[in-house]
């Protein structure tokens, strides 16, 4: 049960209110936060965003970035943002976890907690949650929230472009099957208030640089494997090759997709070595569940797209991941 009075209280009277959302923020995260912060300050509160690791150079140009508290690199701050909270806003993450070393000081706020997400398998650390995993995208769930209080007048252009770019980024430009014509109505309000559609698309998908293009060819020429039998087809991208190609936060972005984008295949996986640890990302169609294959490598996440870790090394990885697939025969060989 979505606690909509309960929220609608809380935002009564001036708070202080922090925004998080989870770590390597992508457009949703981002968008969700950067919307819900000009929304939430044109009401009257104080507001700040803490992003528990740094935001991608791809997402930069967003209204408001800027002022965005980047946890690592102003920990002391971030840690005092969540003390002194009346309110914690959790975005787009449904686990304390995914915030990294700023989950105690979350939990320990006497700050109210308020998580706005839609992704699968809540965990219970919020006093209040705003949720749906059948929405596109945590900006869409804002937008929704706006309506249910009846504020879509504060749906300004600064507004509109953060939730925009949620809704557009995590649809995958308005083509997973979450993209339903509730989505498109909110998203052309959004647009009646004069934001740049096509400026937006180009800050997000036209802005690679040359060194990610090329570090794409490599990972297709070199990193592919195809699983025919399985339906299934992955890339395995070590450490080195990242600094070969001089790689950055958020640069993978979009690379699962070629896989999942190959004849017949169901299941697309991307392993890349991240920090110690392997990180996995699922994506899947049909009968697939990236979220059910996810937590064999404790994470989450949705139906279709999710990610997971694994301690081992890559090689150990794919030993696993080869296992799963056996035990999971029937399920990506389903029409
Ligand atoms: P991506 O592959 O783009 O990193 O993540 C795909 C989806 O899975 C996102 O919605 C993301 O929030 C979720 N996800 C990614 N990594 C993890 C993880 O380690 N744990 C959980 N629970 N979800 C994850
Ligand atoms: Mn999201």
């Amino acid at each position: 049960m979505n606690h909509v009075q309960e929220i609608k209280d809380l935002l009564s009277s001036p708070k202080r209110i922090a925004i998080t959302t989870h770590q390597r923020p992508d457009g949703d995260a981002m968008g969700s936060s950067l919307g819900l912060f000009h929304y939430l300050t044109a009401l009257g509160h104080k507001v700040k965003i803490v992003s528990p690791t740094p935001y991608a150079e791809y997402l930069a140009w967003m209204p408001g970035a800027k002022d965005i508290i980047v946890g690592p690199e102003d920990k002391d701050l971030a840690e005092w943002t969540f003390e002194g909270a009346d309110a914690i806003f959790c975005l787009d993450f449904n686990a304390l976890h995914r915030i990294n070393e700023f989950e105690k000081s979350v939990r320990d706020s006497i700050g109210k907690k308020i998580m706005i997400d839609h992704h699968m398998d809540p965990q219970e650390f919020y006093d209040y949650q705003y949720w749906d995993d059948k929405a596109s995208s945590t900006a869409e769930m804002i937008f929704r929230l706006m309506e249910e209080l009846d504020h879509l007048d504060y749906l300004s252009k600064d507004v509109a472009t953060s939730l925009y770019t949620g809704i557009m980024t995590d649809t995958g430009s308005f083509r997973f099957t979450s993209t339903t014509p509730r989505v498109h109505r909110m998203v052309a309000r959004m647009m009646e208030t004069g934001i740049n559609v096509n400026a937006i698309y180009d800050n997000i998908m036209s802005n690679s640089s040359v060194d990610r293009l090329k570090f794409i060819g490599h990972c297709l020429t070199e990193r592919l494997k195809v699983v025919p039998e399985l339906n299934t087809a992955y890339m395995m991208v070590p450490k080195e090759v990242f600094k070969t190609y001089n790689i950055k936060t958020g640069e993978t972005e979009g690379l699962v997709n070629y896989a999942l984008g190959i004849r017949g295949v169901k299941l697309g996986v991307l392993m890349t070595v991240q920090d110690n640890i392997v990180k996995l990302s699922f994506r899947s169609r049909g009968a697939v569940n990236s979220a059910q294959l996810a937590g064999n490598f404790g994470g989450g996440g949705h139906f279709y797209a999710s990610g997971g870790k694994s301690l081992g090394t890559l090689e150990e990885t794919e030993k696993k991941f080869l296992a799963l697939l056996e035990d999971h025969k029937e399920m990506l060989l389903a029409d």
